[in-house]
């Protein structure tokens, strides 16, 4: 019954009406009581708290004081007149403000009587001033103790221009509770309940908007934080054991010759501890019957090619075809150049595909694919057109999967009767909490060790004014036989100012290094792919000393003998760009360099990032820098944001309970996959509910 009532449009609420609903409606999204009961504070303040004026400090953003008034004043301004009062406790002084209501205010405010006044306090002429504060009688003030923890809502301009400060959304926020007699349907077991001491679901919520003291508030949050996770991966959870249980796989039962042939004799190093690690796992997915849906993570040069060449084995071993699809052109040619060798040793037949294959070369191709003659394929997006038939595609491999859509996944699919095994790698580190709340129906591995023996990244930050002191540097460097990058922030390739610095930088550089001692390549977005492609391969095979580029050449492309990166304005990137920049050098057994160019004037957000790049080599502790300064949803891009705009919890701040929710859904799901025990019927229920009103948050009742 009350599921119902809680779907009753806001209009009906009393003290709304249709001219507030709209404002509400188009401000806050909030249509029905339910949206409101799931407008949470932003904050709270504590009004048990008090200042002395001797106390505060320009910091203070609200601020509490008791105090008296001893004098108006009324002062001309450029329009109108504004009143200010003298407000004093028995340590100073600060000012009062008002620019309205002068009047009322004179009439009824009393000099020489005790007051609370609540505001922001701000700093002006060595004197403390409050604008317009919330002001109330001492007395009055001792008699109402609700307001001890006020909690301060979500706001905009237009409500507060509309009349709809905080307090009136209190006042209905009141009114609502009211009306639904404060109780709500548990939403969680009572296993989970007892056993991690959450408060039940009535207390949390009246405690949540109406706090009695900082520690039920704060128990109240805890519950809501958790249930609000808890549910977002008992969903992924879900999916994925629903993908496990209705898709079936091929099951890969053999690891065969040409996997062993491959290890035993052509394999040109000892793989690490983690990406033998990473490889069982795969053959684990691979030889069950359920279809592989995992997500490889791994440093910039942490050997996923590798791991991607053994996995396409296992699928041949097995006489199925394995795919490896990259997001560019440059990249695809580099892994087909850098495995073909391989390939030919053990004498699979491997082809190249790309949007720039010729006619009949891609006629051959097709024509192969679907004997079967052509064991593996390697290309970008060309792949995926409808023209493309398999014989038997058994494993697909997506490099770098930040560049393709989900939609584009799905459609390598469809070219089977049954879907190919999927391993989507991708070098940008992502947060362990962040993967779970965006990758938790997939399965994920992390290869967290690189090779060993590499030479960590000597990095530097230097401002614009040392640049003659760089110059000599990359002189230096090239001397000694190495070679130097040089990228420049295009980061949207039409963006004519940017472009206009790129090839100023260009023709500075041409200028400093002059043929025909030094060749300088320039790569951008703007390039023909033919022209891109022959001045990457010049630089690849060292005919030039310098390569300009745009962030083209961010992902994956391999030149071991170029050491030194220069990134100019760095501070324009965000650091897991930066550090994918980074990842080009290193590849070597020389030490490389990675030089951030900045200006002199840097914001704070700025200054962090060099320094974290200066100080961390970790691509997993970058990220957990970079998700804090930029945040979920940014991080992640909009297609990932949905799941990530959370009600209550914060997935950087409120990890340790994101652990707890999905040890706990896990559990859950685990002993009962259905949901069908008793004692999981909240849960149930509450799931089925999310469903039908599509939101995690619009299933309370
Ligand atoms: P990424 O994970 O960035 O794609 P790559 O697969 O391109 O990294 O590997 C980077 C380099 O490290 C390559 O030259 C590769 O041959 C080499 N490599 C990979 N695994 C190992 C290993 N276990 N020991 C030594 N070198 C390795
Ligand atoms: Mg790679």
């Amino acid at each position: 019954m009350q599921n119902t009532l809680l779907q009753t449009p806001i209009d009906y609420l009393k003290g709304v009406g249709p001219g507030r609903a709209e404002v509400l409606r188009k401000e806050l999204g909030i249509q029905t009581y339910q949206d409101l009961i799931n407008l949470f504070p932003n904050r709270y303040i504590d009004r048990t708290q008090f200042y002395k004026v001797s106390e505060l400090q320009p910091t203070n953003a609200e601020v509490q004081i008791v105090g008296q008034i001893t004098g108006f004043k009324e002062i001309a301004q450029k329009r109108g007149k504004r009143l200010v009062a003298t407000f004093r406790d028995e340590t100073g002084y600060v000012e009062l403000v008002w620019f309205r209501g002068h009047k009322w205010i004179r009439e009824h405010l009393k000099t020489h009587t005790d007051y609370v006044i609540f505001g922001k306090i701000n700093l002006f002429n060595g004197t403390f001033s409050m604008p317009h504060p919330d002001i109330e009688l001492k007395t009055d003030y001792d008699k109402s103790l609700s307001k001890a923890i006020q909690p301060i809502y979500p706001s905009t301009e237009k409500l507060a221009n509309r009349g709809i400060s905080n307090r009136v959304i209190c006042k209905i926020m009141e009114q609502l509770f009211l009306q639904l007699n404060g109780r709500f349907e548990e939403s969680l077991s009572t296993e989970i309940l007892e056993h991690q001491k959450l408060i039940s679901k009535s207390e949390a919520f009246l405690n949540v908007h109406f706090p009695k003291t900082q520690n039920l508030l704060s128990l109240s949050q805890f519950r809501l934080k958790f249930e609000e996770l808890f549910y977002i991966q008992l969903q992924l959870i879900l999916k994925n054991i629903i993908h496990k249980t209705k898709i079936k796989g091929y099951r890969f039962e053999t690891v065969g010759s040409y996997f062993n042939t491959f290890y035993k004799e052509h394999l040109p190093f000892e793989l690490t501890n983690a990406q033998k690690r990473v490889l069982k796992e795969i053959r684990i997915d691979m030889d069950s019957n359920a279809q592989m849906n995992r997500l490889l993570q791994g440093d910039v040069g942490s050997g996923k090619t590798i791991v991607a060449l053994m996995s396409m084995l296992i699928a041949i071993d097995n006489d199925f075809q394995a795919t490896l699809m990259a997001p560019t052109e440059i990249l695809s040619f580099q892994h087909y150049n850098g495995l073909k060798p391989f390939c030919d040793l053990i004498g699979v037949k491997i082809g190249l595909l790309t949007g720039s294959s010729k006619t009949a070369a891609r006629r051959i191709i097709h024509e192969q694919l679907e004997s079967g003659e052509l064991q593996i394929i390697i290309g970008t997006h060309a792949l995926l057109e409808d023209k493309v038939k398999f014989k038997n595609l058994g494993l697909a491999i997506i490099d770098e999967q930040h560049r393709f859509g989900v939609a584009q996944r799905s459609k390598l699919w469809k070219k089977n009767v049954s879907p190919p095994h999927i391993l989507v790698m991708t070098a940008t580190p992502i947060p362990r909490t962040l993967a779970m709340s965006v990758y938790g129906d997939l399965d994920i591995s992390v290869i967290d060790e690189l090779p060993a023996g590499r030479k960590p990244i000597k990095t530097v930050h230097r401002f614009d004014s040392n640049r003659l002191k760089v110059l000599g540097f990359i002189r230096d460097e090239i001397a000694k036989g190495r070679q130097i990058y040089i990228v420049y922030p295009l980061i949207n390739e039409s963006e004519t100012l940017d472009f206009k610095d790129l090839m100023d930088g260009y023709e500075g550089i041409v200028r400093d290094f002059p043929t025909p001692k030094y060749q300088v390549s320039i790569v951008h977005g703007q390039m023909k792919p033919a022209d891109k492609e022959f001045e990457m391969q010049r630089f690849v095979k060292g005919e030039t000393q310098i390569m300009v580029a745009t962030t083209v050449i961010e992902v994956g492309v391999n030149v071991p003998n170029a050491s030194v990166m220069i990134i100019e304005s760095a501070e324009r990137f965000g650091l897991s760009q930066l550090h994918q920049l980074r990842g080009r050098v290193g590849r070597g057994s020389e030490q490389s360099y990675c030089i951030l160019m900045t200006g002199s004037k840097l914001g704070d957000n700025s200054k962090t990032r060099m320094k974290t790049m200066v100080n961390s080599s970790d691509g997993f502790e970058i990220a957990e820098v970079d998700l804090r300064l930029r945040g979920p949803g940014d991080m992640m891009g909009t297609q990932q944001s949905g799941i990530l705009e959370l009600k209550i919890a914060n997935i950087v701040k409120d990890k340790d309970i994101l652990s707890l929710a999905r040890h706990w859904a896990k559990k859950v799901l685990v002993s009962d996959p259905k949901l069908i025990d008793p004692k999981h019927q909240p849960i149930a229920q509450t799931y089925i509910k999310m469903g039908k009103y599509k939101n995690i948050w619009n299933y309370i009742s």
